[in-house]
């Protein structure tokens, strides 16, 4: 007769699914969190704690978040909730950029599609349409960070638009133009002609263009140098259009220079028989075939001191269509940016079109010439191009090269002319190639009060994760020129300043700047418009004195601000923050203008720290992910299908410090990973079903396999702590997905189910594997909240108990010290290298078909290393191999013996085991069938059947 001892059998228990079906279970999560206003309580409950503020990064509120967005803010994420676990009081407030040109570009472009011309919209109503915009994305935003997973003060976020932000960057640029920092000045910047406004660094994109070349003379007309006479210096420019604003040319003093007097031009060359070129001597031979002359005669070499104190014509001098605008003397002057790697080791210098330019004619005081206007047009005054166009409306050329290059062909002074493919800068929104341009603008300067230091110092003490963001960050600081705040563009915060007509200079008047701030509290940036320019100015000015400045101040000294209306401003947060993260590009945005706001105002950074992470490259690792390259997976798709846990899992299973790979592959490999996590969770669970406190023992009563799983929490508890604080959420991952996939699932849990499944309740055994499991469970669901937020909530709610109403209202759990036992580490994984060469043995057999389960086998195990048999010998190996029986002795064992090279002195041979099979354990031993009462089951199983047949009556 056959017993059916199925009930007997302690089978894995819980409603925890095996399927996740995240994207479903999700909404229900974050609908139950919202339920209980889970942010809210976390505040209750660390009131008073230590805080921890990460200070978040505004992202530009104008469409839906794309990957890298869901990266930034889900590291965010993991960071916050994980400082929290430690103990401390995270909290998080999200912010948004709502000011600014990409805003303002798509408002343009919507009047664009509806045919109005965006000059006719009042310019209050532009700004109303801009606000509007802005609040749209932010609720929309806000919703996708929340579909994530992101926890922070929603209700409360910080908008760089809001009222209160808005008078607060006003009174940031008050202590500016109190300090004397801010000064105006007239400076060629990167300028887009199609949005008509100066561009920031951080907007500009660098793209190939194919840019006209020309090879100009410009007359020797005096100098020292005998050889020079009669000669012509030669320049090459990529941009003949600033021929116009040429004041002066430059040499290298590093440079050997020589001249040539030609003797047979080629044909279809522009040169002359018989005139004479100055030009470097390394460059020479590609001038001559470039220009297309036969021969020259070298007729001497020269220095540049030579060249220094000589004086060339223009080379518009005296052609008659010029009417003598261009008779002026244009100097040679010595310039450390010349180089010999292209052209002919000359430069022209047009002081209002470009950096190098600017600051050699500041140098030498030469005049900056105002040549074109906002829309690339060059003005009227400019004789012979006045009314050319550099770039049209639309970023296309337009008709200025060419008129320079046929006027310049009239006067005779064109020596060649080509073309040449490079890198030239670009607006990062219209794409437009852009140009430099001479403008009055405001900017902060670096040296007065000594900006630039101050903020080296203070990149010396913060602290920069990874560690090479700091070198990064300095260097930009030390090569900056001052910055240039002001915008001519209508949706930012107005620049509060009024200039004397009389002297030109900015009012600094701390009271004027308050009544500014204090309107704007009130109604806005918009009061700036709206109200009368004695409403500010009060009765100490007349207001028919002031010119009124209408600029707006750049983005970045928005969101460079945030720290003093947000950090500052909420008594819930602190100043500085402990913590900056975003992309490696902020090293030239927030990071960077955060830095130089607060080192101007208040003497340090607003931060601690600053923690950088890479961008996404698709699948490959060959190019970025973009939406305009078409290889972009959004994160609303991966949260439909995948779940956000998954993309959660992705963010710390990737070394965020370099740049992070990302694809359908990616995800599935994701996704096999989260199921392993999965599996854990729900091995715990199902075999702590009906866990009672009664069943708990102490760590010293355990056996000592138990006690080893002790000591890894023991060490991962230490591991978690220290990445927590390092910020390295890869390693932390690492060592906890190792633990579960190697130590728990492919040894520890396959040990003891024989245990968990068939010893009676009251065992030693069972109870310390079940207090086991119950503190892997407390540790586990702790250590992944950060991180799977949604899981490891689900998992926590589907174990039914707990003080604690949600994971995420829990710390990490406190780790007795005494659990660690590095002796024990080291016998037990002695044990497990013998374990590995047993079960490769069993495996071998199975795969042969000699065994249908390792439960059939009785490994014979030789072992000649001493330190090895000394570690098994009070262990029961045949529960560790998971077999009926095992023979353990010492020896090198048969020669047929498996083997395995990476564990030297053990050999394996495996026979059958000897008895019938247990019908309720599956174990084979001799003594099944001579139990009378219990026929068909071992002595174990007899003993745990007649007891639960007990407990029941
Ligand atoms: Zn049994």
């Amino acid at each position: 007769m056959s017993v059916d001892y199925r009930p007997t059998v302690f089978l894995p228990k819980t409603d925890f699914p095996m399927r996740a079906g995240l994207a479903k279970k999700e909404p229900q999560t974050l609908a139950r969190w919202q339920d209980m206003d889970l942010f809210e309580q976390q505040r209750k409950q660390s009131e008073g704690r230590e805080k921890f503020i990460l200070h978040d990064g505004p992202p530009y509120a104008n469409g839906h978040l794309h990957i890298g967005h869901a990266l930034n803010k889900i590291l965010k994420d993991v960071i916050n909730r994980a400082h929290q676990m430690l103990g401390k009081d995270a909290h998080y407030v999200p912010g948004w950029d709502c000011h600014g040109l990409p805003i303002e570009w798509k408002i343009e472009e919507q009047y664009r599609t509806a045919g109005k011309d965006k000059d006719s919209v009042p310019p209050l109503e532009f700004r109303r349409e801009c606000r509007d915009f802005a609040e749209k994305w932010v609720k929309v935003q806000t919703e996708e960070f929340q579909r994530l997973g992101v926890l922070g003060d929603f209700e409360r976020p910080y908008l760089t638009m809001s009222f209160d932000a808005e008078a607060q960057i006003v009174r940031e640029i008050g202590k500016f133009l109190q300090n004397g920092g801010i000064y105006k000045g007239s400076r060629p910047v990167l300028w887009s002609v199609v949005e008509r406004t100066a561009l920031a660094d951080a907007e500009v994109e660098y793209h190939e263009h194919v840019s006209q070349t020309i090879w100009v003379r410009f007359p020797v007309v005096r100098s020292k140098a005998p050889l020079l006479e009669g000669a012509s210096v030669l320049i090459w420019t990529t941009t003949p259009w600033t021929i116009p604003g040429n004041r002066a040319v430059a040499f290298g003093e590093e440079i050997a220079y020589g001249v040539w007097q030609v003797e047979t031009p080629g044909e279809g060359s522009h040169a002359a028989a018989g005139e004479k070129l100055v030009l470097a001597k390394d460059l020479a031979d590609t001038v001559k075939a470039d220009a297309r002359i036969e021969a020259w005669t070298h007729l001497g070499d020269l220095s540049a001191d030579d060249l220094a104190g000589a004086v060339c014509a223009h080379p518009w001098r005296g052609f008659a269509p010029a009417a003598g605008g261009y008779d002026f003397d244009v100097p040679a002057l010595a310039g450390d940016f010349v180089t010999t790697e292209q052209g002919t080791g000359f430069v022209h210098i047009a002081p209002g079109h470009g950096a190098d330019d600017w600051a050699l004619g500041l140098q030498h005081g030469i005049e900056i010439p105002q040549t074109v206007d906002g829309s690339g047009t060059f003005y009227d005054h400019v004789a012979l191009v006045g009314g050319a166009v550099v770039y049209d409306e639309n970023g296309k050329p337009g008709d200025a090269n060419g008129r320079v290059i046929a006027a310049l062909a009239e006067a005779g002074r064109l020596l060649h002319r080509g073309k040449l493919r490079h890198s030239y800068p670009h607006s990062w929104r219209s794409k437009a190639p852009l140009i430099f341009r001479n403008t009055p603008q405001w900017f902060i300067s670096m040296e007065t009060n000594e900006l630039r230091e101050k903020a080296l110092k203070a990149i010396d003490e913060t602290r920069f994760v990874p560690a090479t963001g700091r070198n990064r960050l300095r260097s930009m600081i030390e090569q900056r020129p001052d910055w240039c705040i002001s915008r001519q563009r209508l949706w930012g915060v107005p620049l509060p300043i009024f200039v004397d007509k009389k002297t030109g200079e900015a009012l600094r008047d701390p009271a004027v700047i308050e009544r500014v701030a204090t309107a704007f509290e009130e109604e806005g940036g918009d009061a700036w418009f709206s109200s009368d320019p004695q409403r500010f100015l009060g009765n100490e000015y007349n207001a028919e004195d002031y010119e009124q400045i209408t600029d707006v101040v750049e983005v970045w000294f928005d969101s460079g601000s945030t720290h003093s209306f947000v950090l500052e401003a909420r008594p819930e947060l602190k100043w500085p923050a402990d913590l900056y993260l975003e992309g490696s590009d902020q090293h030239r945005g927030w990071f960077h203008t955060s830095l130089l706001e607060s080192a101007g105002t208040r003497g340090r950074a607003p931060y601690e720290a600053v923690l950088t992470h890479g961008f996404i490259l698709e699948e490959q690792g060959k190019e970025k992910m973009s939406k305009s390259k078409g290889n972009a997976l959004s994160p609303q798709d991966v949260v439909d299908n995948q779940g956000a846990d998954i993309l959660r899992l992705w963010v710390v299973a990737s070394n965020y410090e370099e740049d992070l790979r990302f694809g359908p592959e990616i995800l599935k490999y994701q996704g096999d990973a989260y199921r392993r996590l999965r599996n854990t969770l729900r091995f715990l669970l199902g075999n702590l079903d009906g866990f009672q406190e009664s069943e708990r023992l102490d760590a010293e009563e355990m056996p000592e396999l138990e006690r080893w799983v002790l000591h890894r929490l023991a060490e991962l508890d230490r591991q978690v702590r220290r990445n927590v604080e390092g910020f390295h959420f890869h390693a932390l991952y690492q060592a906890v997905y190792t633990f579960c996939a190697v130590d728990l699932s492919a040894f520890y849990f396959d040990v003891r189910k024989d245990v968990l499944y068939c010893d009676r309740p009251d065992s030693l055994r069972r109870r310390a594997c079940r207090t086991v499991l119950d503190e892997v469970f407390s540790c586990l669901t702790a250590w992944l909240a950060p991180i799977l937020c949604f899981t490891a909530e689900e998992a926590w709610w589907a174990r039914g108990k707990g003080p604690e109403a949600s994971v995420h209202l829990r710390t990490f759990p406190e780790v007795p010290a005494g659990w660690l036992d590095e002796a024990l580490a080291a016998k037990w994984s002695k044990v497990r290298d013998v374990r590995r060469v047993i079960t490769g043995a069993l495996e071998l057999e199975r795969a042969d078909k000699r065994l249908g389960s390792s439960l059939q086998g009785h490994p014979e195990v030789f072992v000649a290393r001493p330190d090895l048999l000394a570690a098994v010998a009070d262990v029961d190996m045949a529960d560790i191999a998971i077999t009926s029986a095992i023979t353990v002795t010492e020896g090198e064992g048969p020669a047929e013996a498996f083997r395995l090279d990476e564990v030297a002195g053990v050999a394996v041979t495996v026979r059958l085991a000897e008895g019938e099979k247990c019908e309720r354990c599956w174990k084979v031993l001799p003594e099944v069938g001579s139990i009378p009462e219990a026929p068909g089951t071992c002595r174990r199983c007899a003993d745990a059947v007649q007891h639960l047949g007990a407990a029941a009556q």
